[in-house]
Order: structure tokens, then sequence, then C-alpha cells
């Protein structure tokens, strides 16, 4: 499957494993995986401009306004390494993000080849958000119940502490999921209207998951450029 291109949107809310999956999907597929949480995170870490403005939004659990965050995956998608596709985890996010995304497919001569909505229960996905920590040094993703480290609070790779995304914790995770119904959800639709939307069950495994993802994109409307 990787002979052609793969421009892939992952859609699904917070804590669902889009990160997971789109890891997966960039080394199968030899694309680079575009997280624009990912990016923040970087931006707010280095003290860029960029960051300073993200930083008050994310810690609120609130979306970062549309046109910073088109801005700055117009950029990300003109770099050499998208040329030949990428997996987008995280954008878009609004009905916006997803009509600009659009106008920018269509002035390259672009178009998206598949969108992945990865579903399951808001009790799951709360579970998984609240629970979940990570090293503070090499990033590496732990849960609480499902994937504890070996030594409480110790990461199993580098023996770096574990931390709590600060956006993790319960209040805001409930605002980050109110954000996701009502800004995000409608773009199944949207997408379900083109016939790009692929809707694949996120409970499992992560192995199970991303096979379920790639029987997926087989069914997916197949381009010939
Ligand atoms: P994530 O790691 O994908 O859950 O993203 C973390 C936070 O970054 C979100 O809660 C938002 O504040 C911000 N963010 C990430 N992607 C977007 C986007 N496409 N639009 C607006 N804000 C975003």
């Amino acid at each position: 499957m990787s002979a052609r291109t793969w421009r892939l949107v992952l859609l699904g809310p917070p804590g669902v494993g889009k990160g997971t999956q789109g890891k997966l999907l960039a080394q199968a597929f030899r694309i680079p995986q575009i997280g624009t949480g990912d990016i923040f995170r970087n931006a707010v870490k280095e003290r860029t401009p960029m960051g300073s403005v993200a930083t008050t939004y994310m810690d609120a659990g609130k979306l970062v306004p549309d046109d910073v965050t088109i801005g700055l995956i117009e950029e990300r998608l003109a770099a050499p390494d998208a040329q030949n596709g990428f997996v987008l985890d995280g954008f878009p996010r609004t009905a916006q993000q997803a009509t600009a995304l659009d106008a920018m497919m269509h002035r390259n001569n672009q178009q998206l080849d598949g969108v992945i909505e990865i579903k399951v229960e808001p009790d799951e996905v709360l579970r998984r958000l609240t629970g979940r920590r990570l090293c503070a040094v090499c990033q590496t993703l732990y849960h609480l119940e499902s994937a504890p480290t070996r030594l409480p609070g110790v990461c199993d790779r580098c023996a770096g502490p574990l931390i709590q995304r600060p956006d993790d914790d319960k209040a805001t995770v409930l605002k980050r999921l109110d954000e996701y119904q009502r800004k995000t959800a409608p773009l199944a639709e949207y997408y379900g209207r083109s016939g790009l939307l692929r809707v694949v069950d996120g409970n499992g495994d992560v192995d199970e998951i991303f096979n379920r993802i790639i029987t997926a994109l087989k069914t997916s409307v197949v381009r010939t450029a």
C-alpha cells in the first residue's frame, strides 16, 4: 500500500489514540506525522511567540484560534517532506480549518485520500486521559491502569520521571471534550458527505486498531494520480 501517496486525516476526541496510530501510519507509509498538539507543545517549550499564544488556550482546554493553527499547517504542509503524503493528527478541528485544508489541497492540485475517525465511548476517553502519564525526558506514554511502569513514577525506558500533561487533569479534560463535541465532531459529517470518512473502532490493543485502519483504508476511494 506504500506505492501511492497517502494524505490522511485522523479524527476523534483527545485520548482516542490518534497520536499512537498516527505514528504507526507514518512509519508504515513513510510519511510525516503532523500533530498540531505536538507542534504547539514544542512551541511552548521553546518559548516561541506562537507558543506564548497557544499556551493560554491549551491550559484552559480550549482550541487555539483558527488563524494561528491554519497558518501553522499551511507552512508545515509546504515543507519538502510533506509533498508525498502526510498523516494529520489533531487537524482539522473546526469547520473553518477543514475548509482551509481543502483550499490548500486544491491550490496544490492535491486531494485527501482518507479520513479515519477513531471511536470510543466518552467514559473510556475520560479514563484514558485522566490516567495518562508521560516520561518528562523521552515522552513515552503510559497509563496508570492499562499501561503502568514497572516502578511507580519512573519511566521503563530511560528512568526519567513521569508527569501528567497539564491539560490532562479532569476539569481541563472535560472542557477539551466539550470543545470536541461542539466544534470537531461535526467534521465527521462533513467528510462523510465527500465519501472520505472511514469509522474505526478504537477499543482493543494498538495493533488490532492499526489493522482496522489499514483495512478501512483499503476500502477508501482509489485514485490513480
Ligand atoms: P492534542 O495534543 O491534539 O490533544 O492538542 C492539545 C491542545 O493543543 C488542544 O487542546 C488545543 O488547545 C491545541 N490544539 C491542537 N490542535 C489544534 C487545532 N487543530 N486547532 C486548535 N487548537 C489545537
